[in-house]
């Protein structure tokens, strides 16, 4: 048994055809921690749609009718870049309900991982790169919106910018520094003082720069990796990302987006990650919020491995990862 919850629906699957998004990753996951006892069933809980009400704290109402009412223009369907249905509409609201019942029992017992969710590229008036509903912001603003917390974090791990969560959290906030992909894991500028008072949400990014989306709207903090990163230069980013984040900001929740495609053998991505070197990215996360205290929920993002089992051993490591801190964290209380 997991120390922690994971949050999971067999209706996670999007039935999108033949994609470069394997929208079977989820069933796969589930499976795969199954038959390698990582999980038993007793540790996923399935998750109701969100409300509309609840994707309305994030996304135009004008929007949400065309979703529900099958209104997306062409255009608005190409740059989705997956075909719209009722059923996909459906798929993600429920994603997003996953996404919130992770924040919710994050909040009640540290940690809780969304086998699913990480919709980054939505934005409040439109879906674009895979993504049509920003699960990630509605949670947040949910959790808000119920006085379960102030402020929160994200950390948003996938090849690709966060460019949806960082427009819909960037509000007036005067635009950050971005830090410099040179080759050294030292932080460059961070954020100025002023621009993080009064910000209720503080965004991270780690990604590659010369990759989709190519207007990206500035994060908290961006870090626009170079080509070809490895594991070490991109965990010394991301430590030093991570602690100076929390040096300034002190957030009640982290949301982390998990995404498996900084993997060296992704199709869409051209970072080099290893498979062990993702699960040390994840261990990293998951010990900076434990050795603070500060829940965490997790949601998977992208992945598009050639080989699919790959994109499933990167996000079932995820959980061991998890699990491993999380375990070693309850037995040095209960000594
Ligand atoms: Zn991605």
């Amino acid at each position: 048994m997991l120390p922690f919850k994971l949050v999971y629906s067999e209706k996670y699957f999007l039935p999108i055809g033949e994609h470069v998004f394997r929208a079977d990753k989820y069933r796969l996951i589930q499976e795969r921690l199954l038959q390698q006892h990582v999980a038993d069933s007793g540790d996923f809980i399935v998750p109701q749609p969100a409300s509309e009400s609840d994707v309305t704290l994030v996304h135009s109402p004008h929007y949400i009718n065309k979703l529900m009412e099958g209104g997306l223009s062409a255009r608005e369907e190409l740059q989705m870049e997956i075909p719209y249905s009722p059923q996909v509409v459906d798929a993600f609201m429920l994603h997003t309900g996953g996404s919130i019942l992770a924040a919710e029992r994050a909040l009640k017992d540290g940690i809780c991982v969304n086998v699913g969710g990480g919709f980054h590229h939505a934005f409040p008036d439109h879906g674009e790169g895979f993504c049509m509903i920003n699960d990630i912001a509605v949670a947040i603003r949910a959790m808000q919106k119920r006085g379960r917390i102030r402020r929160a974090m994200t950390i948003d791990c996938d090849v690709h910018q966060g460019n949806g969560t960082a427009f819909i959290f960037g509000n007036s906030i005067p635009r950050p520094d971005i830090l410099p992909s040179t080759s050294a894991p030292v932080l460059g500028r961070i954020p100025a003082e002023e621009a993080v008072k009064g910000k209720d949400v503080f965004t991270i990014s780690l990604h590659q720069e010369h990759n989709y989306p190519y207007v990206k709207p500035a994060s908290s903090i961006d870090v626009n990796l170079p080509d070809g990163c490895g594991d070490s230069e991109y965990l010394g980013w991301l430590d030093n990302a991570l602690s100076s984040a929390l040096r300034q900001f002190e957030p009640e929740l982290l949301s982390y987006v998990a995404g498996a495609d900084p993997f060296g053998q992704d199709q869409l991505g051209g970072l080099s990650l290893t498979i062990d070197g993702l699960k040390q990215r994840d261990e990293l996360v998951f010990r900076a919020a434990r050795a603070r205290d500060i829940p965490i929920m997790t949601t998977y993002a992208g992945g598009y491995a050639h080989h699919v089992e790959d994109t499933v051993t990167i996000h079932c490591n995820t959980v061991i990862a998890a699990a491993e801190v999380y375990r070693a964290a309850e037995s040095r209380l209960s000594t």
